[in-house]
């Protein structure tokens, strides 16, 4: 019974390593994609940073000294995911990097000639298939507001690569159906990558034009931050972004009074 084992764990970890009130209280008002939560909602996210921050480890890089405000910041941001999701989905790696600024990873690669190249480009953000999540501080520390969240972006990465590759193509809870998710993402992704070849300029990160899994990715940042737009210029992806994370945050936001009521 795997299922009571975790239960009998979360509630020994909640017991234990509770999260300071006050701190919680300063996070909850630091991000405005917070706001609108019900009780039970701010309740059961509490629990999930509770045990993100006793299961992960966090560290800072290049000499940056993470506080204890700052580690909840990025569990907050990491369990906004996770909200509505199966507890586990985060199972399977346990590092998160944090680097003060923008970092500059090593990257090798072999060209079509064999020659191994380093690669040197700048990140705000990282996710590694079972292994860890990187990111800058700079980028993650304060609510922009933008429905650009590198955080989000990461571990949105993260539950792609539940079942392989971050292909866009997470697991499905069962009632969603598969096709109906290839078909809507797919078309809007084709929407989408000529709207930003034809330089129209868009409300969302036009990063999300690499590839399939960073369309994902992108529109799961906005999806959280600023849900208007995401239903605005692609309302058969929210539904299934809704769906897929089990959470209206338009609706939220809407009675939260954050939104124009349309
Ligand atoms: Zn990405």
């Amino acid at each position: 019974m795997a299922f009571s084992v975790r239960g009998w764990r979360r509630a020994r970890i909640l017991r234990k390593a509770p999260v300071d009130e006050s701190l919680w209280r300063e996070t909850l008002a630091r991000y405005r994609f917070l706001t609108g939560l019900s009780a039970a909602e701010r309740e059961r996210l509490r629990g999930l940073v509770t045990v993100f921050l006793h299961d992960k480890q966090i560290h800072g890089a290049a000499g940056l000294e993470l506080s204890a405000s700052m580690r909840m910041s990025i569990a907050a941001q990491a369990c906004i995911l996770l909200l509505d999701l199966p507890e586990d989905w985060y199972d399977g790696w346990v590092e998160v990097v944090i680097y003060p600024d923008e970092f500059v990873p090593e990257v090798e690669w072999e060209d079509e000639f064999g020659v191994v190249h380093v690669g040197k480009e700048v990140r705000s953000g990282e996710a590694w298939l079972r292994g860890p999540v990187v990111l800058s501080w700079a980028d993650i520390g304060e609510d922009f507001a933008d429905g650009v969240n590198v955080a989000i972006h990461e571990f949105a990465h993260k539950l792609d690569m539940l079942n392989g590759d971050a292909d866009g193509y997470p697991p499905l809870h069962a009632g969603m159906d598969r096709a109906l998710w290839s078909g809507v993402l797919g078309a809007a992704y084709e929407d989408f990558c000529r709207r930003v070849d034809a330089g129209a300029g868009t409300a969302i990160d036009p990063y999300a034009a690499e590839s399939p899994g960073e369309f994902f990715a992108v529109l799961s940042e906005a999806f959280i931050e600023r849900p208007e737009i995401v239903r605005a210029d692609y309302p058969d992806v929210y539904a299934q972004l809704s769906a897929f994370y089990r959470q209206d945050p338009y609706a939220r936001q809407l009675a939260a009074g954050l939104l124009p009521a349309s």
